[in-house]
């Protein structure tokens, strides 16, 4: 048996997420996985643990800059203690109206990804920063970018369509969705008998959902960037294009400079917003719920906007799909908070939606919906690094 091992990177605005697949002979076997979390801080996170869960690493290093971060993980996967990769794949969250497909990378495809930062501007700086390195630490072995955008490229043209004048939507402005890796591991996971009509909620610090019509996107949430669609942790989702504007006016009176102007409304609208703006407490939901238990109005009204809009979004999802098969809950609250599948559920009994209290009290894989529900719903962790050691499979053998 020929040994096959691919690493797959995975960065977020302040962490690298990392694991190493063994993928030889149709088998997929996880050997290890990583992160370092906290960039920019002085005490941040670093661990790698084994197939069994050993943790090999555990240290809490200042991570100044993503640099530092990244030479970590590097200098670890170089000290020999690891099996060498054949190949790596980078998630990224949107090349552009460009990069559309999955591909090796070259230093000419990092820069045209990087001319659209602004379609993912939390993911797409250290991402590129990451491609660069890879390509710089690792040259002998093939690097691939696998996209958030892939699984969302069937969207038909109404749903990509922006209602704005052609000149910006000749620029690429449209609907590109996100976490379509995700999207793609929940139908992956649902094999062979991935149900005709499908929602599927990914609630996690970004949340967004999709209506799924024979296993392919048929409409997703997030728009431009993954500041749109629903309510998330610091993002606003969908809202008034009046809103930013009159908050861009309020901005300019202090910051007659446009760019710092627009740099300072992305910040509002990407990082004060969401559940973080409007509790003014946190964007974690373990922090809201908390406080819920104690009374927290804010903490109520922020969560309440969330379950809210999340059920209103799966509602008209229902009305595009002209009916609805099954509705699935994944992502770091999707998978863990039982409060907030219960409470986007609660409306929806009209849709034929019925949850199980007791079914529902579980963290992890379940079926959660009752006997009587028309709908079954269920909770599916994502298993995105999966997904892209899949499709760098597929790649090399071209
Ligand atoms: P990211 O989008 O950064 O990958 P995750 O998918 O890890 O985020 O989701 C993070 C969110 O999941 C946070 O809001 C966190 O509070 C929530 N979460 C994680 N565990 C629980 C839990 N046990 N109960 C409620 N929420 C949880």
């Amino acid at each position: 048996m020929s040994s096959l091992p691919i690493l797959v990177l995975n960065s977020g605005s302040s962490s690298i997420k990392f694991s190493v697949y063994e993928a030889a002979d149709g088998q997929r076997l996880k050997l290890h996985e990583g992160a370092v979390d906290g960039i920019g801080t002085d005490l941040g996170t670093f661990w790698i643990k084994d197939a069994a869960g050993k943790k090999l690493v555990d240290q809490t290093p200042a991570l100044p800059t993503r640099a530092v971060a990244f030479a970590l993980v590097a200098d670890a996967l170089h000290s020999g203690d690891f099996p060498a990769p054949v190949a790596i794949g980078h998630r990224m969250v949107s090349g552009g109206p460009t990069v559309q497909d999955n591909q090796r990378i070259t230093p000419e495809l990092i820069d045209e990804m990087e001319k659209y930062t602004a379609f993912a501007p939390l993911h797409t700086p250290i991402a590129v920063y990451i491609m660069r390195e890879a390509l710089r630490l690792f040259p002998s072995i093939p690097n691939f970018v696998i996209l958030d955008t892939y699984f969302h490229r069937t969207m038909p043209e109404v749903a990509r369509h922006m209602p704005i004048p052609s000149e910006y939507a000749e620029m690429g402005v449209r609907r590109y969705g996100a976490h379509g890796i995700s999207y793609e591991s929940i139908v992956y996971q649902l094999q062979p008998d991935v149900p005709q009509k499908l929602i599927v909620a990914h609630l996690g610090n970004g949340a967004s959902i999709s209506a799924i019509r024979n296993s392919e996107c048929l409409d997703t949430s997030m728009g431009l960037t993954p500041t749109g669609g629903i309510i998330s942790g610091t993002r606003t989702g969908d809202i008034d294009p009046g809103v930013l504007l009159f908050i861009l006016r309020k901005i300019a009176e202090t910051t007659p400079n446009s760019t710092e102007a627009a740099d300072k409304l992305e910040t509002v609208a990407s990082k004060k917003a969401g559940l973080l703006g409007v509790s003014e407490l946190s964007n974690d939901m373990r922090d809201l719920r908390d406080a819920i238990k104690t009374g927290n109005a804010k903490a109520r009204l922020a969560v309440d906007k969330f379950t809210w809009t999340i059920a209103k979004w799966i509602g008209s999802f229902v009305a595009e799909l002209n009916g609805l098969d099954m509705l699935v809950f994944t992502g770091g609250i999707g998978e863990n908070d039982m409060d907030s599948r219960a409470e986007i559920c609660a409306g929806l009994g009209a849709l034929g939606i019925v949850l199980d209290a007791t079914r529902n009290n579980v963290r992890g894989k379940a079926v959660i919906s009752a006997e009587n529900s028309q709908v079954k719903v269920r909770v599916i962790p994502p298993a995105e690094d999966l997904i892209i050691v899949n499709h760098v499979v597929r790649l090399l053998s071209k």
